[in-house]
């Protein structure tokens, strides 16, 4: 695999690809089977497969967050190696943003839901990285998981309104045996925190509804920012202690 660090590299190799069908997997690194089911389309798809790592600090909207995000650059490297990644495109942060973040990429309707409403600020970071990588690598086509569903929908739409040359794919939400979405941030759970933590599944793939499912969350002693039903889906955010889980599922 072929990492690029340098923006001015990679922008030279990607002229020499220019016949080439390149497939992109965008990531904030600490990779897991579900990021790596995103690769292993792209590769199914595309001449060439391309993915990033980059935890981007515009996205966090509490410092504290942004520090305890796991990283680990050497196994992520070894894993992407591993499923025959071509390249990983992994810049520094402030080659990200020249400008210091004066430019923005803003949505103001579905940015300001669910998400939106508990996180201040993520959605605008999020697109705009996007839109900066997706400008940079010039993929054919992009990979993004359903886990992250509004996330999704922000960038579908920012593509379509932006007039982006790039195809948006959506992959399934990879799960562990008992049902938790697999995330880098399941990682920093407590043994004890990662048995409980899969109860949220369970409750968001039960007959009860929306408040049922908030009630007996609570009442197993999690957190919860919202459960909502919305874009034919049930949609939920919790937290156990400090670490913030997602999820979503079709809604039953
Ligand atoms: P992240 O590194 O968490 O920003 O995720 C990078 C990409 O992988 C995003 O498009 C996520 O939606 C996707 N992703 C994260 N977790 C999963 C999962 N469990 N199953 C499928 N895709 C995922």
């Amino acid at each position: 695999m072929n990492i690029v660090t340098k923006i001015s590299d990679w922008q030279a190799l990607r002229k020499t690809l220019a016949n080439k069908t390149i497939g992109f997997v965008p990531t904030m690194g600490y990779l897991h089977a579900g990021h790596m089911s995103l690769c292993a389309r792209s590769r199914q798809e595309n001449d060439l497969t391309v993915a990033s790592i980059f935890v981007n600090p515009t996205q966090f909207n509490q410092a504290e967050d942004f520090q305890s995000y796991p990283r680990n650059n050497e196994a992520d490297i070894a894993l992407l190696t591993a499923h025959q990644v071509d390249y990983l495109f992994l810049p520094e942060a402030d080659m990200m943003y020249p400008d210091g973040y004066e430019v923005r990429v803003t949505e103001d309707q579905v940015s300001q839901l669910l998400e939106g409403a508990h996180r201040p600020g993520h959605f605008t970071g999020m697109l705009t990285v996007v839109l900066k990588l997706l400008n940079l690598l010039q993929p054919t086509q992009a990979y993004f998981g359903e886990k992250d569903y509004q996330q999704l929908l922000l960038i579908r739409k920012m593509v379509s309104a932006l007039f982006l040359p790039v195809k948006i794919n959506a992959c399934e939400t990879m799960r562990a045996a008992d049902g938790l979405a697999l995330s880098s941030r399941n990682a920093r759970l407590t043994p004890a925190q990662r048995l409980q933590a899969a109860h949220f599944p369970r409750l968001l793939q039960s007959e009860l509804n929306a408040a049922q499912i908030t009630a007996e969350l609570i009442s197993l002693g999690f957190k919860v920012d919202y459960i909502m039903d919305q874009w034919q889906r049930r949609l939920g955010a919790v937290s156990l202690g400090d670490i913030r889980l997602i999820d979503n599922v079709v809604r039953v």
